[in-house]
């Protein structure tokens, strides 16, 4: 930090910097001076380094260089790209005043200049710094001591994409806010100070993989929430926009409160903010969306995930759409029923489909074009946008026309009927052809648009033929040939003779048009009232006609704000309708079936596949295994079944618990799926334990990862969880892992009574079966042939006979002495094995009693029965069983 030295040292101008750098600490300050944005002192430092740009030094301060380092303006938008991913916040301080203006005050006055605003990765809305098919939101968080249904503490969840205008609210629960956040996956999250120091908590907000911007608590204050809500949308009360409460309030007024600190006056038009029914979306925990690569891979890539596989969109908006419904599925079987009957009668018409995604094709971003032109950062092209939306709009309407639709298509078709004929024709008349990037650029409004402008542009544009003419009637009128008008700085036009003529333009009758004005060594110069009129109209004409085209803009601009509500319904109606017709596509090129999805516990899936393995091994010309899969109660039962996945490494097992996770996402999303068929009932949370990526930067191990996540399973999975298990317990000894395998398969039957897969590589566990009467074994075929394991990728019923490591080993290219050796100690192992209490623990072991633990709804079981469960009374000496009755009487 600087500490600003006394007055006398300082540069008015520096003082002026170091005044605007103090009221903004936390930022970087991009200081304009003419063409560049400059940085001083430490931001010149860290700014040099991040961009890889010259540091260079200007002046000094306190007897120091003053280090400096700048960006072109022109070239801004790359710069801030490149901070804000970095995560970087730049407040952004303009020259608010002309120059000459400063200079008129005289003295030592400098260029009045401010922040106008400020740039953090939530609140960005320039084109060339978002993802087209990505939202960019902007959330709060709110906490509510105690008022959580559970009696903890209470949690409000909002978030707005200022880019989109999109405004949504949830409550939320310590329990789930995790979850909820990692759904919304916001590029910026807003906390009070207090709740982000809170020792229970401040390691989770570090651990976040997006900015956190902890804020003073009076962004939170549930005192003024109210007002400041209803302030920002001019209503009187927010029944209006449904029920909220107070923990929600607090989160979309903070939200809101640093949407305003960031924009700096400019009021982006939100939509008034949306509660969220929490159980209306699927429940995916970080580590499970993680897991199963849904937006992105383990590595960090779009490239490779579900979302990548299965988006076909053929817009920004749309692809938007499609992963805000992959983050999360619905939970109404009657919405995906709806979704899935758009998808259908997408697939119905071929050629109707081609017709309208070419429509879509040309539909440009709405909601992002309609977003900067209301915060006064939109350019012509943005109005170009929204002219051409309106019209891909009127043509899709045209095309789907009134029928018997399904619902979803019938709506959307409607509010595309409703697209301002009026706004799309004044735009197409006013806007030209070619357009520039920037306003100020001009040259974007159409000719013969307006006749002052079309003037203006005939002065400036022709103004050479204008002034020829002139010469020429001169010429003709003194009859002197070689008169010339010619142009400088100084006289600007002028007519120009030799000295010879000159005299003759001196005396009556010619002196009466031209005005005398410098006489040179072999030249006299006049000016003339036509040409001084001219010199004038051509001076301004260019002022004139950019002045007249922002006139224009800005006329246009508050037509398609006056819109904004419709335009924005549009823009939604275009996405719903891209997303049915991209799911469309993706079915019929992948082969894809409708899932039928209900109020039920059914989950069975014929001839499933892996959506992303399916084509990356397409690439490879190999083809995928489908696969059957059948958790579903059977007709008497009253609950999911576990199936048991035994195989080898390599054989499939994996891929095969992934796919049906991918399968119940994409039936839930609205989506066909890569099946046969699928009934899947409603799945409302989904559970992952897979993959054994290290939490190093938490300082946990795998195997501390591995009983974390598997301890959030078994104490929140209920009857309509789905729940995958990926070798549990392999991070640890073999006893250890196989007993906490065996215990966790127990307590999913019996208390969580989950649909679940689990894939173990412990043989033992599948003596399981004889006794869980809803677990099944299955296994993942291999042959074996010559020594070599062929691994067929096929589920059968059955448990692995053995689990091929050696043979995988030797796949993987182990040299052959080791891999004769491994046989060797196998033999020998195998036959200590057989003689071993594994092999008969189902025998000994007493049935897991789920009455012995307490179940979600029971009391705590009593301290003395728990006792009672521990003791053996074979095992003890009577010694002991005397010592074990007095700590039962103490515990009475
Ligand atoms: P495991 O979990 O049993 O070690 P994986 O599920 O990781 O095995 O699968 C190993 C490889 O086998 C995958 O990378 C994939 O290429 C291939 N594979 C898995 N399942 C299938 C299948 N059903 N059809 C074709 N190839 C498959």
């Amino acid at each position: 930090p600087e500490t600003p030295p006394p007055p006398a040292a300082v540069t008015p101008m520096m003082a002026q910097y170091i005044e605007i750098k103090a009221a903004n600490p936390d930022c970087l300050l991009f200081y304009r001076m003419g063409d560049f944005y400059e940085m001083f002192f430490e931001d010149a430092e860290v700014a040099s380094g991040a961009l890889g740009i010259t540091l260079t030094k200007r002046g000094k301060h306190a007897g120091d260089d003053i280090p400096m380092c700048g960006v072109p303006v022109h070239a801004a938008d790359q710069y801030l790209q490149k901070l804000i991913a970095l995560g970087y916040r730049v407040a952004v301080c303009e020259q608010t005043e002309d120059p000459a203006e400063a200079r008129k005050r005289g003295g030592k006055s400098v260029v009045r200049r401010d922040v106008v605003r400020l740039v953090t990765p939530g609140t960005i809305t320039e084109d060339t710094l978002l993802a087209p098919g990505r939202n960019n939101y902007l959330a709060a968080v709110s906490r509510q001591r105690g008022a959580g249904a559970d009696g903890g503490d209470g949690f409000g969840l909002a978030w707005i994409d200022i880019s989109t205008g999109e405004f949504r609210v949830a409550a939320s629960d310590a329990g789930r806010f995790a979850a909820d956040l990692a759904r919304v996956a916001p590029s910026e999250v807003l906390v009070a100070e207090p709740v982000f120091a809170d020792p229970e908590l401040n390691a989770f907000w570090r651990g976040l993989p997006m900015a956190v911007t902890p804020l003073s608590p009076a962004f939170f204050d549930g005192a003024t929430a109210e007002s400041r809500l209803t302030g920002y949308f001019a209503v009187r009360t927010l029944d209006g926009f449904g029920a909220f409460s107070r923990a929600e309030l607090s989160a979309a007024a903070a939200a809101l409160a640093y949407v305003e600190k960031t924009q700096i006056g400019e009021r982006p038009p939100l939509m008034p903010p949306a509660a969220e029914a929490t159980d209306g979306v699927m429940l995916i925990d970080a580590a499970t969306r993680a897991n199963l690569e849904l937006t992105a891979t383990l590595s960090g890539d779009r490239r490779g995930s579900l979302l990548a596989a299965i988006d076909r969109t053929a817009t920004g908006a749309g692809a938007r759409l499609l992963a805000q419904r992959l983050a999360g599925p619905a939970t109404d079987a009657g919405e995906i029923a709806g979704r899935l009957d758009a998808v259908a009668w997408m697939l119905a018409d071929t050629g109707l489909r081609h017709a309208i995604r070419e429509d879509l094709a040309a539909a440009p971003d709405i909601a992002r074009a309609l977003s900067r032109v209301t915060l006064g950062r939109g350019g012509p092209r943005d109005l170009a946008a929204i002219r051409d939306g309106l019209e891909a709009a009127t043509r899709i309407a045209g095309r789907i026309g009134s029928g018997d639709h399904p619902p979803v298509i019938a709506t959307a078709a409607g509010v595309l009927a409703t697209a301002p004929q009026g706004l799309g024709e004044a735009l197409a008349k006013a806007l030209a052809d070619d357009l520039p990037h920037l306003r100020r650029d001009g040259g974007f409004v159409r000719d013969g648009h307006h006749d002052g402008l079309d003037e203006a542009r005939k002065l400036r544009d022709e103004s050479r033929r204008v002034i020829a003419g002139l010469q020429a009637d001169y010429a003709a009128e003194t009859d002197i040939r070689a008169l010339k008008i010619k142009h400088n700085n100084v006289l600007g036009y002028f007519v120009e003779v030799n000295a010879a003529h000159g005299e003759r333009l001196m005396k009556p009758p010619l002196n009466a048009r031209f005005i005398h004005r410098q006489t040179m060594a072999n030249a006299v110069r006049f000016t003339t009232t036509a040409l001084a009129d001219l010199e004038a109209k051509i001076a301004g004409a260019g002022e004139r006609a950019l002045a007249i085209e922002l006139a224009v803009f800005d006329e246009l601009a508050a037509a398609v704000e006056q819109a904004t509500a419709t335009l924005r319904a549009i823009a939604d109606a275009l996405a719903i309708l891209d997303v049915a017709a991209a799911s469309a596509v993706l079915a019929e090129a992948e082969d894809y079936c409708r899932p039928v999805v209900e109020e039920s516990l059914a989950f069975s899936i014929a001839g499933g596949r892996h959506p992303v393995v399916e084509q990356a091994l397409r690439h490879e010309s190999q083809s995928f295994v489908a696969n059957d899969c059948a958790l579903g109660p059977e007709e008497t039962g009253d609950a999911g079944h576990i199936w048991l996945v035994t195989g080898p490494n390599m054989a499939g097992k994996s891929t095969f618990l992934r796919q049906n996770a991918l399968i119940a996402i994409m039936a839930q999303i609205g989506c066909y799926v890569p099946a046969r068929a699928a009934r899947i009932g409603i799945v409302d949370r989904l559970f992952s334990r897979v993959g054994a990526a290290d939490d190093l930067a938490r300082g946990r191990s795998t195997f501390m990862v591995e009983m974390v996540e598997t301890a959030a399973i078994l104490n929140q999975a209920g009857p309509r969880s789905l729940v995958i298990l990926d070798e549990i317990g392999r991070g640890t000894a073999t006893f250890d892992g196989l007993s906490i395998a065996w215990a966790a398969i127990e307590h999913l039957h019996e208390v969580n009574r989950s649909r679940a897969l689990f894939a173990t590589h412990y043989h033992e566990l599948t003596a399981l079966s004889e006794r869980l009467a809803r677990l099944r074994n299955v296994t993942v075929r291999v042959k074996e042939w010559q020594g070599d394991v062929i691994f067929l990728h096929e589920i059968a019923a059955g448990a692995a006979d053995r689990s091929y490591g050696i043979q995988v080993a030797k796949l993987a290219g182990l040299p052959a002495s080791v891999v004769e050796r491994a046989r060797a100690v196998l033999a020998q192992l195998e036959e200590t094995d057989r003689k071993s209490p594994v092999n008969t623990l189902i025998d000994d072991l007493p049935l897991f009693s789920a009455a012995r633990i307490a179940g979600p709804a029971e009391a705590v079981a009593d301290p003395v029965v728990a006792m009672l469960e521990t003791i053996r009374p074979d095992d003890l000496s009577p010694r002991e069983a005397l010592e074990a009755l007095y700590r039962l009487k103490a515990a009475l």
